[in-house]
């Protein structure tokens, strides 16, 4: 019985009426409870519509999902649309009373029956997304990052089992964002809570998410540890998604001494690097970007760019000349 799977997707598909290309096709897939799933694709691959039909906003044209081995109800067949369990947090925070406190927007959810535990809880949450200095704080003086982790307390504040988010940190400054990633990661440690993310971000993504699904056209393309999907993508598609890698034609890449017999070739930055070599200096630095602990050096050799990152800010400078080797590539 333990075997039963947490949540899933059983062969789904999802088309919007007039436009039969979009949507989700044929989608298995089982959620592990207790972490982090992220879900990531071009704009317009599904995702949200995956996300939907998780929660029960949206019903599947053909295949089921279930929850602990039971299916999932469709908006048209409940009267408050979204699995009792889960609750979605998207951009929008418009759930928000602005002209209430933020403890009231959070204690209005709980139940009025336990006065003690309404208090406790709400304390707890607030504790938990790091917003206690904000409690009494009428809603309406928020910053956009501050009222994300409103919304997400709110969410949190009936303690469902899966937590749903659509690119929920989209409108959050990059600085408040890793804290607020950070808090996210240690209510699911610390809760046992699952979290299923949608995002188009890699740096979110690679380090948040236990397991990574990457959509296409509706589809999945292919699914793992965000680290081995880096590491080692299947798809130009992924690689493209995951990181600002270079990506060099058979010809380009036959210049650069690597001999290939498939379409494309991809070269991470931190997969080339500029060596010591005295003699061979057949690349020239056309661009040094600062970005604090490293920079990304723009090299040219025969016309054809390569983005790398050098970790030695200020050792080359614009017009060096300069010798790459190429340490790892991936053949596409
Ligand atoms: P993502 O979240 O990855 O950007 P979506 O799941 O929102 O993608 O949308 C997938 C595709 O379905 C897109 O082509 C989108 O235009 C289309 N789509 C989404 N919602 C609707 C709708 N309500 N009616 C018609 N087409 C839709
Ligand atoms: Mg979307």
């Amino acid at each position: 019985m333990t075997d039963t799977p947490f949540l899933q997707t059983l062969a789904v598909t999802k088309t919007y009426p007039g436009e039969r290309l979009a949507g989700v096709k044929r989608i298995s897939l089982t959620i592990k409870p207790q972490k982090i799933t992220a879900i990531i694709g071009e704009s317009g691959s599904g995702k949200s519509t995956l996300l939907k039909l998780l929660f029960g906003l949206l019903s599947p044209d053909e295949g089921r999902v279930q929850f602990k081995g039971e299916r999932i109800w469709g908006p048209e067949e409940k009267l408050i649309p979204g699995h009792d369990a889960m609750k979605m947090v998207t951009q929008d925070t418009d759930g928000l009373n602005v002209y209430a406190k933020v403890w009231d927007n959070i204690a209005v959810l709980l139940p009025n029956t336990d006065v003690t535990t309404k208090e406790e809880r709400t304390t707890q949450v607030l504790k938990q997304l790091n917003i206690q200095h904000l409690a009494d704080k009428q809603a309406f003086f928020l910053s956009g990052g501050e009222k994300q982790r409103v919304a997400i307390a709110r969410a949190l504040a009936t303690r469902p089992e899966v937590l749903l988010l659509d690119e929920p940190f989209n409108q959050v400054d990059t600085s408040f964002r890793e804290g607020l990633q950070q808090d996210i990661r240690q209510v699911v440690h610390d809760m046992g809570l699952t979290v299923i993310m949608v995002s188009h971000d890699p740096a979110e993504v690679l380090s948040m998410a236990d397991e990574l699904i990457v959509l296409k056209d509706g589809e999945i393309i292919e699914a793992g540890h965000p680290k081995a999907l880096y590491q080692n993508p299947q798809n130009l598609y992924t690689a493209k998604l995951l990181t600002n890698c270079n990506v060099l034609s058979a010809d380009d890449a036959r210049n650069f001494g690597i001999k290939t017999k498939v379409e494309h070739v991809v070269i991470y930055p931190e997969w080339a690097a500029p060596t010591g070599s005295w003699t061979r200096k057949d690349f020239t630095v056309k661009q040094v970007l600062f970005k604090g602990s490293y920079e990304d050096l723009l090299v040219e050799k025969d016309h054809i760019v390569l983005r790398l990152l050098n970790d030695q800010p200020g050792k080359y400078r614009t017009g060096d000349t300069v010798h790459i080797k190429i340490s790892k590539y991936l053949e596409f």
